[in-house]
């Protein structure tokens, strides 16, 4: 058993009823994470996704949690309001069942970091950006188990790892660390 510490606990709250599906979250979100800064806006690289359906008024925004290695069996149907929601629509994973949370070109898991980025915001960017106030971010205090961060190079690593295996992996990087210095 790790050891017990007080945690600020930052969420987001969606209120689903407020959204009309304008996308600066995914904007703003993309362009912050760019490298660099604010260089180019691609909701494909966005760690928040709109979930949308116009015909049926559907607008769903989720962001990007953790990465999940192997798809689930989930495929109920929700109906909320009169409205019917896929149950993937309100996972937060990077899964094999879905394009979502990817990063396009290298295919590495998308995680939501709560803007926590260099230079880190004092609120969300997409909170700050959604003037409609369907996202409304909270803190709160609780008390967790100490737990191991993994950093995004980790997770990143480590998804590598799984699908390429460990060995060329390794080799790759040797071959890429070789290239450099010579
Ligand atoms: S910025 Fe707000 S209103 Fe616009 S899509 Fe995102 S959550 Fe919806
Ligand atoms: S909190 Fe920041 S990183 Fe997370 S979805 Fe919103 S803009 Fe993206």
């Amino acid at each position: 058993m790790g050891e017990k510490k007080k945690k600020i606990i930052k969420s987001i709250k969606i209120d689903v009823d407020k959204c009309n599906g304008c996308r600066a979250c995914e904007m703003i979100c993309s362009a912050f994470h760019a490298t660099p800064k604010y260089s180019s806006n691609n909701p494909a690289r966005s760690r928040i996704r709109l979930i949308r359906d116009p015909l049926r008024d559907v607008y769903l925004p989720v962001y990007a949690g953790e990465l999940a290695k192997a798809e689930c069996m989930g495929r109920d149907k929700y109906v909320i309001d009169g409205k019917e929601y896929d149950e993937c629509g309100f996972c937060r994973a990077s899964c094999p069942s879905r394009e979502v949370f990817k990063e396009p070109d290298s295919k590495l898991p998308l995680k939501c970091d709560m803007c926590q980025d260099d230079p880190p915001q004092e609120k969300p960017l997409c909170v700050q950006w959604c003037i409609n106030d369907a996202l409304i971010y909270e803190e709160r205090e609780e008390e967790v188990e100490e737990e191991v961060k993994l950093e995004d190079v980790e997770i990143g690593l480590e998804s590598m790892i799984d699908k390429y295996g460990m060995q060329k992996v390794m080799d790759t990087v040797s071959r890429m660390s070789a290239s450099k210095k010579g």
